[in-house]
């Protein structure tokens, strides 16, 4: 598999930063309570595959719930466009809104349910899910 260096940021541009994923990204739409208000597109990396180039003064978090995710804003912009997800907390979810154009083909979306996450996937509620990424693909279906 092919790797690239994806940029992108907030909509101000003080929070900057970038990624390593495929050319053509598989991303998720997830339904849940706070990524359906926003539209957000997930593309969940390990934290080996992403730099956070600039803006770390600049961010301010919320958190909610079990408070395992890090909802990650810009103050000024209020964009965002990365922060810590719940099913993977030892790495990123990256806004796919957010990335710059021209690095990526096209991007696959898929649907995920994160709106039903405790009902779909119990066992993993209360603990961090075991890490599924180590060889690039995205199969966990519990996002947020
Ligand atoms: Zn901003």
């Amino acid at each position: 598999m092919e790797w690239i260096t994806h940029r992108g940021g907030c909509h101000c541009g003080r929070v900057r930063f970038e990624v390593l994923a495929p050319r053509t990204l598989e991303v998720l739409d997830c339904n849940c309570s706070i990524c359906g208000r926003s539209g957000y597109l997930h593309l969940i990396v390990p934290a080996a595959r992403f730099t956070l180039l600039s803006g770390q003064d600049d961010l301010t978090s919320y958190q909610f719930n079990t408070r395992t995710a890090r909802h990650l804003f810009c103050r000024v912009c209020g964009v965002k466009s990365f922060y810590v997800p719940r099913s993977h907390p030892d790495g990123f979810s990256v806004n796919a809104r957010c990335l710059d154009p021209g690095s990526f083909d096209d991007l696959i979306v898929r649907p995920a349910n994160g709106k039903e996450w405790e009902k779909q996937f119990p066992e993993t509620a209360a603990a961090n899910p075991p890490e599924h990424l180590d060889n690039g693909e995205l199969s966990s279906f519990a996002l947020f």
